[in-house]
């Protein structure tokens, strides 16, 4: 090897090698030929001084794909499907929810995609993104590991119950939102969406008894997020899409224009798009609706110039195609667990035996797994299959969403074993990821 830096995986994980001399700033262990290093922070930020495409840089309004790897080592795979399209790659993207379950740091998961793109030798640039952070503390944790690409999820102040409610009930939640940190008040609010915007009033109630609570959350984080980085250093995405409720057109245009009005600068906005973006499979519900639906947010997108942020947006290849139709370069297309079901397909190839376990661990746990993520699969559709057919399980709709929701518990129990064979046959991993990532990248080749 002529690189000057390469990465190696041993059984143990991946190490960095430099042949000739050491640079400054590196520590490791002499060899014959160079020095094998630790993939640890120090090393981290030694590669990223000395190579600095080994940095994440703002993405912006790129059309972009958001490659999640919940195991940190999926980056090199990913890239080669990234190279056969023209999606700007976000790597480094998790949310707290994920770096818990699956024992990473916003730090690790900065550094794994940093030695990824290394692996790879890419050298056109990549995004990071810290996912659904939901607290000040989470945007603490994640710009203190130099995240620049933040996506706020307000989630858990929507509020669903005001899509049913009736007038006066929806007059009460908006009077009762925190008007101080919405910097408006009732009436002068009231005049801006329905004088101002055009909005029917029975829209503008809605919109703002449901959104409003979560929009000045959002506020308070974004301003806590101004002050850490400053103002306008940092992407940021809004997402709504972890919610009961669809969001209507006039939802969408009503978080638009607050966020313009409340001086939040973003780049994508996540809705709740109708239908069922289920985790690890193709979209469910009507195509023409799904179509008729996303025409207006694409317009809405369009007139204040963000991009539509697609969540949970693996495997939805049957959408796809209407996606890039309608959002042309506008669009992010978001994908986290798709990647750990695409591990698991390796490791029913590569070991039977551990991928039986891993199997009966998820059906087992299913019930509880399943609780903070959206799916409908049974674990009693799983098919009993032949030793030699174990990899078609990961075809199965049942199976990929028992699996998605898993990884946390499997993790728990089999974390050595399924690095150990990931980490011994590599290349299989990589090679199944291009396969899986083509197909949704291929489609925005446009
Ligand atoms: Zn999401």
């Amino acid at each position: 090897m002529a690189e000057k830096f390469s990465i190696m995986y041993t059984p143990q994980g991946r190490r960095l090698h430099i042949s000739g001399t050491l640079p400054a700033n590196f520590i490791g262990e002499k060899t014959d030929d160079g020095t094998i290093c630790a993939l640890n922070e120090h090393n981290a930020a030694a590669i990223r001084r000395e190579l600095p495409w080994c940095a994440p840089e703002r993405v912006r309004l790129r059309k972009s794909i958001g490659c999640g790897d919940r195991l940190g080592i999926a980056t090199a795979g990913h890239l080669r499907a990234v190279r056969e399209g023209n999606m700007f790659p976000v790597l480094a993207q998790q949310s707290m929810r994920e770096m818990q379950r699956a024992r990473r740091s916003p730090k690790k998961v900065l550094d794994d995609a940093t030695w990824g793109i290394l692996e790879a030798n890419y050298q056109m640039g990549f995004g990071c993104d810290a996912d659904h952070l939901k607290t000040i503390e989470d945007i603490d944790a994640c710009a203190d590991a130099g995240f620049i690409g933040y996506t706020l999820d307000p989630g858990q102040y929507v509020d669903d119950a005001a899509n049913t409610a009736g007038f006066d009930t929806l007059r009460e939640k908006v009077n009762a939102l925190n008007w101080a940190t919405l910097r408006s008040n009732p009436q002068a609010h009231n005049d801006y969406f329905v004088a101002q915007h055009n909005f029917a009033e029975i829209d503008y109630l809605r919109s703002a008894a449901k959104y409003g609570a979560a929009l000045a959350h959002v506020a308070v984080l974004n301003a806590h997020l101004a002050q850490k980085l400053g103002k306008n250093s940092y992407d940021l995405e809004v997402s709504v899409d972890e919610t009961a409720t669809v969001t209507t057109p006039a939802e969408h245009r009503f978080i638009a224009l607050e966020l313009k009005r409340l001086d939040i600068n973003f780049i994508g906005l996540a809705p709740r798009f109708v239908g069922d973006f289920e985790k690890g499979v193709d979209y469910i519900g009507d195509l023409a609706a799904f179509e008729a639906d996303y025409i207006q947010h694409v317009a809405i997108a369009n007139e204040f110039d963000y991009k539509l942020s697609i969540h949970s947006g693996s495997d939805k290849f049957s959408i796809y195609p209407i996606i890039a139709k309608h959002s042309g370069s506008k669009v992010h297309v978001k994908t986290a667990g798709t990647s750990w079901v695409e591990a698991l397909r390796v490791i029913a190839e590569k070991d039977g035996a551990l991928f039986r376990q891993i199997l009966v661990l998820a059906c087992a746990g299913y019930d509880q797994n399943r609780a903070s993520y959206h799916v409908s699969g049974n674990v009693d559709n799983i098919p009993h299959v032949a030793d030699a057919n174990l990899p078609s399980l990961l075809d199965h709709f049942d199976t990929r969403e028992v699996l998605h929701v898993s990884f946390g518990q499997v993790l728990a129990q089999f974390y050595d074993a399924i690095y150990a064979v990931l980490n011994t046959h590599i290349e299989s991993y990589h090679t199944v990821l291009h396969r899986h990532f083509k197909r949704h990248i291929q489609p925005f080749k446009a």
